[in-house]
């Protein structure tokens, strides 16, 4: 077994003990599926947790999103592929279609691992994303195991601070 698969191996460990449970739910957005077209995106996600007991789901306001950019003079030619492969995921029901400004895939995001606004990830989301706003700004949403890809690899990020005292809170209250 490489370094890297035991390394991630133990990090969802630790997760498990903050409550994620396989089939993880594996949330999305738009820019991650555009960026790994050529690749066979669902081998990676198993690769990296080491698992085939995954659930992949985006959001409506996120497969929207590729839906938007497959319109237009400026059209992205690589959105129609990206809405098949979508397609295939769970649609997750945020709610936010029918509102007359729709959300941006950030605001939809948050509000979906966050609900509360609390900085709790809730329903224990697995988050994939290319944005690194976003990451950045879900470190503080705890406990969220953190993807995204980079040259072909697929990269789960080290458990954020918050996270990491979430789970000592955790251990001692045992
Ligand atoms: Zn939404």
């Amino acid at each position: 077994m490489g370094k890297r698969t035991k390394q991630y191996k133990k990090l969802m460990r630790a997760f498990q003990l903050l409550g994620f449970r396989e089939p993880y739910q594996l949330l999305m957005t738009s820019d991650i599926i555009l960026d790994t077209l050529k690749l066979d995106l669902m081998a990676l996600f198993e690769k990296t947790l080491s698992t085939k007991n995954l659930k992949p789901m985006i959001t409506q306001c996120c497969i929207r999103a590729l839906y938007a950019k497959n319109v237009g003079p400026n059209r992205d030619p690589a959105a129609a592929a990206a809405i098949d492969r979508a397609k295939t995921f769970e649609r997750r029901r945020c709610g936010h279609l029918m509102d007359e400004d729709p959300l941006t895939e950030r605001e939809c995001m948050l509000s979906v691992v966050d609900p509360k606004g609390k900085g709790e990830n809730k329903f224990r989301y697995v988050v994939a994303t290319q944005d690194e706003w976003l990451r950045e700004r879900l470190r503080s949403v705890v406990p969220t195991p953190l993807m995204y890809v980079r040259r072909s690899v697929m990269i789960l990020e080290p458990m954020s601070s918050s996270s990491a005292r979430a789970r000592e809170r955790e251990e001692r209250s045992k």
